[in-house]
């Protein structure tokens, strides 16, 4: 009721935002009209005038309203392109194939694009021509100069998009381009100055990451601003896409994990528990032969806790008496009352997989196998109890005391990591199948997209899964890698000013689209009533009888030359179906996914009479289906989808292939007991019942509007969790993206800033007086500790200072670091004036980004580390956001004063050349150099008794930081490539 309710006020603001928009197309058409008499150069002058217009303008209220304003006119100068394109027949090479322009924008096409320019998201069903909906909106923002991104699913919709869609926009004079994969630095800085740039997500925000994070000189950058994007399949790349962070990763500087070490402990661990569980299944069956339920039920319960994909537990789960017990078996452990028992039905296995909540945990037997010395290994030691009995010996001494804290600290670190290794690890043979969730190939854990059945080559799953699975599969673990530089998807889309979506299947996903991106969703009428069927689901007990069904229905569709198009969940579903389709000897295509341009043309055949085609759900997105001849007359395209997907959404795109543009067409959904979705997110029970009240024999199918819906109760809780999921990345990226901001606010600051002198003068003003602060008051157990400070002093900067000269006792902690920072600024100054004018800015930067970027790193280890603990801890009934945002907070506090210290560090430890130094230190009467600096690597020294020494160094900053490839030599000298070596960093 209340959802209908809601349904009734959404549906009516959507109704009346359609409403509102149709007379500014009116406007825009009437506008049109009059463009027709214009000459060609007299239309394309008026994008000139508007950007000599808008180019100029800084002011965002203003550029706004202006934009505003000459919408109207934009779009219809666009529209009358498209046009003249058409009735001259204009061609165009576009992927390499010919193409002839014949669209004029439609007026449902005009106010998809005004909910574009506003900033919203425009669902707009497949075939609708979203692609040609984004140019008056691309367009108009366009005009201002500031670039517009429109964002694709994948380098071949971004090139075949950017090379049709740009027809219109240089006819109407702006420049176009696409960026793609292997684009040199040099490119993408080129296509990035265009009016128009089209690309993938992971393009542009990895060129953010290495923009912001690694280009040491604004030349190597090569973004220019965030104003303005348009993503396409928006749903798919802000939801999809958006559960794994983009990453860069390099050598890493330390590596803890004891994967190797581990897995053949997991492996024969796993086959004890393996045949622990056949054992209980044959114990199941021999009890059912005795008639004791109870008993056979108790035993499958144990199974699916520990071995949830069990083949033979699969095969008595298909007896629904069996079954039925063993549901209620299951349910009545949740009772609080009965939470004992189910702890000591899980203490009877080695360990229990949670498929649902993708968890592993060992139990007792478990550790004690692994390590039946001292099974206590495994458990997480309690830190704080132990801190504070170590706190309660007061006549143990200060010191001691710490150290042994530091000890227990440790032993936590080393312990926690351990049983994190093993969790992980009993995950990567639990839960990750090969050829299902990866592939092996050439030695390498490739990651298979769930959704897309498509190779993910480059990503690595997080918190050392990847490393889990590479030790189980016995290839080389990427043991040094660590993370260079990160962003989720989220925040990256949340740089820009302005953000529009279009996609056809976004309702259901309105909510997350609002509450994360602050996207609302408009739904936009079809140009044409939409005359696809929807046939309710067809439910079975078993895959088996299901797809020998789907297969009748391919068979029946196939004889009356109707084509059909078979979706399913995943790669091995698909081979099932193409299998049992050879059988029958009915011809098909089936997606290899392989290749983005190969699937844009099979997909596209998929309407031709008679033609079969399989495929993933949602692979060959963006590509049009069109009807063949004579398809309309045997009812149009028909959809077959062989399971629910776990999103509505995704089903919904499944259907939405069919029927475009008011052609006919029909879909109908393949659900079984067996499949994922039902067994995990418990809609079987209840269908059980249901299927029990309608009598229903073993093979016979059920169909009936209710089980739809009860089918979508359970892809609503998948949906929900999945969501939780990502606002949880997100939640904990957003304290990483806080300080991602600063970070790389400052290194900008570096990197653009006329005078990073500026910047150095400054972090002497902040540093000194904090360190002085700390040396002088902190320790106040035994009051200021002068010669502290003198000797920091003395080994940071040249100053030659005594106890003389000084005079420390004289002033106050405020009078001592004024006179510090006056000291400092003057010996750097001095530096300074010796040094080459040209490259002495160089060297500035130098000084600043070097600690920066060595500190940020070691400072994204530290979260990442902090990251992995925080969720172990959670076990603890502790807020884990809570505690990671304030610990987080403190490190980013301590970064913040490390990286200035760095700098005072650097600030006479490096120059130009080395004459200059000379120069310099000439200049200081108390001081001599002690090294011959010829070598690049001097000391300095003062002559009153060693209390200064300074190391000098001449910048030989390695490049920026990359991405090490599996191909380059190994960093050990061993001339190898580093797949093929040890993978250490010398
Ligand atoms: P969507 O992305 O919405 O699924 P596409 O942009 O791929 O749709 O377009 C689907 C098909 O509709 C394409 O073949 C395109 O050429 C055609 N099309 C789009 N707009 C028009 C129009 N205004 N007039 C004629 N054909 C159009
Ligand atoms: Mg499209």
């Amino acid at each position: 009721m209340i959802n209908w309710l809601l349904k009734q006020i959404l549906g009516s603001k959507n109704q009346r935002e359609i409403k509102r928009l149709r007379p500014i197309v009116a406007v825009i058409n009437q506008i049109e009209e009059g463009l027709r008499s214009l000459s060609d150069e007299d239309l394309r002058a008026k994008t000139a005038a508007w950007q000599a217009e808008l180019h100029p303008i800084e002011d965002r209220a203003q550029l706004k309203k202006r934009l505003e304003e000459i919408l109207p006119e934009a779009f219809a100068v666009v529209k009358n392109a498209a046009r003249r394109l058409t009735e001259r027949g204009h061609q165009a090479t576009v992927c390499d194939q010919v193409q002839i322009w014949n669209m004029i924008h439609f007026d449902v096409q005009l106010i998809g694009g005004m909910v574009l320019h506003s900033g919203r998201v425009a669902e707009m069903a497949t075939g609708e021509g979203k692609t040609l909906v984004a140019t008056c909106p691309v367009y108009l923002n366009a005009l201002s100069g500031r670039g517009v991104h429109v964002v694709t699913v994948n380098d071949y919709l971004a090139r075949r998009d950017a090379e049709w869609m740009g027809q219109l926009y240089t006819f109407l004079g702006l420049t176009v381009a696409a960026t793609q994969h292997d684009d040199q630095p040099s490119v993408r800085r080129a296509k990035y100055a265009v009016d128009v740039a089209y690309g993938t997500n992971s393009e542009f925000g990895f060129d953010y990451l290495r923009d912001n994070g690694m280009a040491t000189t604004k030349e190597q950058q090569v973004q220019r601003g965030y104003f303005f994007a348009i993503v396409d399949e928006v749903d798919s790349i802000l939801i999809d896409e958006a559960r794994t962070p983009l990453i860069i990763s390099g050598p890493a500087t330390v590596s803890t994990h004891q994967y190797d070490k581990f897995k053949p402990l997991v492996d024969q661990l796993v086959r004890k528990q393996s045949m622990l569980c056949n054992r209980l299944i044959s114990d199941a069956e021999k009890a059912f032969a005795e008639g004791q339920a109870h008993e056979g039920a108790l035993n499958m319960v144990k199974v699916k806790l520990g071995q949830p994909r069990n083949k033979a537990l699969f095969r008595l789960m298909e007896e629904p008496d069996k079954r039925k017990v063993m549901d209620k078996t299951e349910l009545s452990f949740f009772a609080d009352s009965r939470k004992a028992e189910l702890f000591a039905l899980k203490e009877e296995l080695f360990f229990t997989i949670d498929e649902k909540a993708h968890e592993a945990d060992l139990s007792d037997l478990g550790r004690e196998f692994l390590n039946p010395d001292e099974p206590e290994a495994f458990i997480l030691p309690d830190l704080i109890m132990e801190f504070s009995e170590i706190d309660m010996q007061k006549d143990v001494p200060a010191e001691q005391r710490e150290a042994a804290k530091e000890d227990r600290q440790k032993k936590f670190d080393f312990q926690r990591e351990r049983i994190h290794n093993i969790s992980q690890l009993l995950k990567a043979y639990c839960l990750f199948e090969k050829d299902v969730e990866y592939v092996v190939e050439e030695s390498k854990v490739i990651i298979v997209d769930e959704n897309t059945g498509r190779k993910m080559p480059g990503r690595r799953w997080s918190d050392g899964l990847h490393q889990a699975v590479e030790a189980k599969e016995g290839v080389q673990i990427d043991r040094e890698t660590q993370t260079l530089a990160t962003i989720t998807i989220q925040n990256y889309f949340r740089l820009y000013e302005k953000l529009g979506g279009m996609t056809g299947t976004a309702e259901t996903e309105a909510t997350e689209l609002h509450d994360i991106y602050g996207l609302d969703v408009i739904v936009i009428p079809t140009n044409r009533p939409v005359q696809r069927k929807d046939f309710n689901d067809r439910i079975y007990k078993t895959r088996r009888e299901k797809y020998n069904s789907v297969i009748a229905e391919i068979k029946e569709a196939h004889g009356l030359n109707q084509p059909v198009l078979v979706g399913t969940v995943s790669v091995e579903a698909s081979e099932l179906v193409s299998r049992m389709l050879k059988r029958e000897k009915i011809p098909h295509t089936i997606l290899n996914a392989k290749y983005h341009l190969q699937e844009a043309e099979i997909v596209a055949r998929a309407g031709i009479a008679g033609s079969v085609t399989i495929s993933t759900n949602m692979a060959g997105r963006g590509t049009d289906i069109k009807l063949g001849s004579g398809v309309t007359g045997v009812g149009g395209l028909h959809v077959i989808g062989t399971e629910r997907h776990q999103s509505r959404r995704v089903d919904r795109q499944l259907r939405g292939r069919c029927a475009r543009q008011g052609d006919p067409g029909s879909s109908r959904f393949y659900v079984s007991f067996e499949d994922d979705l039902m067994r995990n997110f418990g809609a079987a029970d209840r269908m059980t019942r249901i299927m029990e009240r309608f009598g229903l024999e073993d093979g016979e199918e059920l169909e009936h509007p209710w089980l739809n819906r009860s089918v979508e109760t359970a892809q609503k809780r998948v949906e929900q969790r999945d969501y939780l999921m990502r606002k949880r990345t997100l939640d904990f990226d957003d304290v990483m993206n806080k300080q991602r901001e600063v970070v790389y606010g400052l290194r900008n600051d570096a990197i653009d800033g006329e005078d990073p002198r500026k910047l150095i003068l400054e972090t002497i003003e902040e540093a000194i007086p904090a360190k002085v602060t700390e040396l002088l008051v902190k320790t106040h157990d035994e009051g200021p500790n002068y010669g502290a400070l003198l000797h920091w002093c003395n080994t940071t900067f040249p100053l030659g200072l005594t106890d003389e000269n000084a005079q420390f006792s004289t002033r106050d902690t405020a009078g001592n670091a004024k006179f510090l920072v006056e000291r400092v600024k003057s010996a750097y100054l001095s530096k300074a004036s010796h040094e080459d004018g040209t490259a002495l800015a160089s060297l500035e930067r130098y000084i600043l980004l070097n600690a920066i970027d060595r500190l940020w790193q070691e400072h994204l280890y530290g979260m990442d580390a902090l990251r992995e603990g925080i969720y172990l801890r959670q076990y603890g009934q502790k807020d884990a956001l809570v505690e990671y945002k304030n610990e987080a907070y403190g490190m980013f506090v301590e970064l913040m004063g490390n990286i200035r210290g760095e700098i005072l560090n650097n600030l006479f430890r490096s120059t130009t050349n080395l004459m200059a130094f000379e120069k310099f230190l000439a200049g200081l009467p108390t001081l001599m150099i002690h090294n011959d600096p010829v070598e690049g690597d001097a000391s300095v020294e003062a002559p009153d008794g060693g209390t200064q020494t300074l190391r000098l160094e001449i910048p030989k900053r390695a490049a920026a930081p990359v991405t090490v490839g599996r191909n380059d030599p190994c960093s050990c000298g061993s001339g190898k490539k580093y797949k093929n070596c040890c993978g250490r960093t010398a």
